[in-house]
């Protein structure tokens, strides 16, 4: 899960879009909005990529560009409860900072970068009585890359759900299950 990404021709569909992100095995980093502390989820590599997929859509989005999703009500739960403040949140909204920041640079890299070559592509060196004008199509920059993801934080099961999470070691307080918001977290 930790190669770059990529984007491939999707036919009519225009673009189709791969994204990847590093994990720490099989748990991938969250972060609550309301405290800004970070926590991991534990997801499938399968649902890695859906669970990406509203922070791609709103990548796009940023840049004014409008695109579907493939399977964009796959995804999982629509909220999280952070376990440390307990707060409800929208799952689209518990990424890192730095998951946002991979997911806008691959939009720029592998959508707008060239829609923007293409757009000029055609006009090479242009000539009128006011202005010259010549664009140099270079080469595209390296795709971004996400992680790598260190393996930090505790493990701690959530018998509740039947799912796991990881948390910081120097966390004291209670514990909320990001799953259901239930307190019965096992180390
Ligand atoms: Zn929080
Ligand atoms: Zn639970």
């Amino acid at each position: 899960m930790d190669a770059n990404g990529e984007a491939e021709s999707g036919g009519e569909d225009g673009v189709r879009l791969v994204a990847s992100i590093s994990t720490d095995g099989s748990f991938m980093r969250r972060a609550c909005p309301a405290c800004g502390l970070h926590f991991k989820t534990e997801a499938s590599p399968e649902q890695f990529s859906s669970i990406l997929q509203p922070i791609v859509a709103r990548a796009t989005r940023d840049y004014g560009l409008s695109t579907s999703v493939d399977g964009e009500d796959e995804h999982e739960a629509a909220d999280l409860r952070c376990p440390y403040c307990g707060e409800v949140i929208p799952a689209a909204e518990a990424h890192t900072a730095e998951t946002y920041a991979y997911a806008r640079h691959l939009i720029y890299r592998e959508i707008v970068m060239p829609m923007i070559r293409n757009a000029f592509g055609g006009l090479g060196n242009t000539r009128s009585s006011f202005v010259s004008f010549t664009y140099h199509k270079g080469t595209l920059p390296p795709r971004p890359i996400h992680g790598p993801e260190p393996p930090d934080m505790l493990e701690a099961n959530f018998l509740c759900c039947g799912k796991k999470a990881k948390l910081l070691p120097q966390w004291l307080g209670t514990v909320t299950c990001p799953f259901c918001g239930s307190p019965t977290v096992t180390w």
